[in-house]
């Protein structure tokens, strides 16, 4: 059972200038020195405070590029010293964490793989204990909200209290447009359980192209999320990781100009329109997560039938489930026409998935 969180408001860390969005800019990795103070020139010029760079990059293959290291830590003291920004960098290990301190990094971030692993997560936790540095978790890679919690309840125990999350999606097999899958419904359901956790989306990492930059990022702050960390290089073509999705500064200050941020107050904003349909879409999305876990139990369920020989419809069988939802339905307020043409819909689907089955498709 998770426990409340004892947290420092993200108004008293000296970070960000509200009201929302908070933004948190900079190249996805630190590669030179020019590179790192040209894109900490551009985006300060925006008047962004806050600058992210990767020092030590997690790549799926070896041989890809995997960080520049420790030496990148002293261009990013470079950036407070010339810009004034705060600086923050992923760690994912207790050197990472000593290497940061050392180097007077302000902000650090756990990423979506790090913080899928509780091993590590502890390790970290007691390398960053009672240090005052703020610390943001990404989402695990799977959409497993415990395992982000368990993360947050690791470094809270530890005496952190300036705590903050990012949403960046989860790894998905399905074939989306973007590079990850989105999941609203985790992100909400986290900020349900903890209203005053500082709430960031990953827009970068979540659609993994330009292209889709604005949606993601307008979609997270219609949902009432206060941050967004973008990532962002002075020169995005040449980019020696995440290429696709950087912005120069001044794309970046395009999109910002595009947002809309539907606030009075978020209490207010959160009674209005826009908060309604993003429910809404929650809910859709909820809908379509479960028919594809129905209709994966009726592809197993097909499979059984074939492997005993089983006709795929028993008339009755049915008859019993469509007359118990409209039962239900009916407790619930929902009309019986209604329901009995949306369960008919979704009874064809899953005779048709198994007819499929049985023929050997
Ligand atoms: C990053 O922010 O550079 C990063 C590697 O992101 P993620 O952990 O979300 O993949
Ligand atoms: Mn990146």
């Amino acid at each position: 059972m998770e426990t409340p969180l004892d947290l420092v408001p993200v108004s008293q860390w000296g970070f960000f200038t509200l009201p929302r969005p908070m933004i948190i800019a900079g190249p996805c990795s630190a590669e030179t020195r020019e590179q790192v103070l040209e894109t900490a020139r551009g985006l300060s010029e925006l008047g962004i405070h806050v600058f992210r760079a990767g020092i030590w990059k997690p790549r799926t293959h070896p041989g890809s590029f995997e960080g520049i290291g420790s030496e990148g830590l002293k261009w990013l003291r470079e950036v407070k010293q010339t810009y004034g920004m705060k600086v923050g960098t992923e760690v994912a290990s207790q050197r990472h964490v000593y290497e940061c301190l050392k180097y007077g990094v302000d902000l650090v971030w756990i990423g979506a793989r790090t913080t899928a692993n509780p091993f590590l997560m502890q390790e970290i936790a007691d390398a960053l204990r009672d240090s005052d540095i703020p610390v943001l978790v990404k989402n695990p890679v799977n959409p497993d909200l415990d395992l982000w919690i368990g993360a947050l309840e690791r470094l809270n125990a530890a005496g952190i209290k300036k705590l903050g999350v990012i949403h960046r999606g989860f790894t998905t097999t399905e074939k989306i447009p973007y590079r990850n899958e989105p999941g609203w419904r985790v992100a909400i359901a986290l900020r349900t359980r903890f209203p005053d956790l500082p709430f960031f989306a990953d827009p970068s990492h979540m659609g993994g192209a330009r292209q889709y930059l604005l949606e993601l990022a307008q979609r997270a702050l219609d949902l009432g999320l206060e941050g967004l960390m973008i990532e962002s290089h002075c020169n995005p073509a040449v980019a020696l990781s995440d290429a696709a999705q950087q912005l120069t500064p001044s794309g970046l200050k395009d999109l910002l100009g595009k947002i809309v941020v539907r606030d009075g107050s978020v209490e207010d904003y959160r009674e209005g329109l826009s908060a309604l349909r993003a429910q809404i879409d929650v809910i859709d999305e909820n809908l379509l997560f479960a028919l594809q876990s129905r209709m994966q139990v009726s592809r197993k369920i097909g499979q059984y039938k074939k492997d005993h020989n089983i006709a795929i419809v028993q008339a009755s069988r049915w008859d019993e489930v469509l007359a118990s939802m409209v039962e239900k339905g009916r407790s619930y307020g929902l009309d019986e026409a209604f329901v009995k043409e949306v369960f008919n819909a979704i009874h064809d689907a899953s005779v048709q998935a198994q007819n499929r089955i049985l023929g050997g498709e």
